[in-house]
């Protein structure tokens, strides 16, 4: 940021609970290997019982790890509903392509919010998402 105004108080609140859950997260032992492991342990009602330590990290992570997740993916729906395109209107030499532009920003599609979400998403949801037969 390049400013001379001091940052919103509001805003960084946001930046600040943003960073605490990027350094939380980080902290935590990453479960991807050990859930593929489990997975093929599922006994016949439907559970996998488990015997583990867990870090003071993990714990960190595990006590607000739902309620976070839920609350970035809906921040992620809201930010994908407003930002959409939109045929820009006006004349244009290629009619088969016309200028589309965010409906919500106005830059031109695809916008700086959208492209941020595909590049933070288009490229790990395929490596996390669970396999489907
Ligand atoms: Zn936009």
């Amino acid at each position: 940021m390049n400013t001379d105004q001091p940052e919103d108080p509001q805003r960084r609140r946001i930046r600040e609970q943003l960073e605490a859950i990027l350094i939380r997260s980080e902290k935590a032992t990453s479960w991807h290997d050990e859930a593929a492991r489990l997975r093929g342990l599922v006994n016949h009602e439907g559970y996998v019982p488990v015997r583990t330590k867990l870090a003071g990290e993990d714990l960190d992570f595990l006590s607000g790890a739902r309620d976070e997740l839920l609350m970035f993916s809906e921040l992620g729906l809201r930010l994908l509903d407003l930002h959409q395109p939109r045929d820009a209107g006006g004349i244009t030499s290629d009619a088969a392509h016309p200028i589309l532009r965010c409906r919500s920003c106005m830059w031109r599609w695809p916008c700086p919010t959208f492209r941020a979400m595909s590049e933070s998403f288009g490229s790990t949801c395929e490596s996390i998402l669970p396999e489907t037969a």
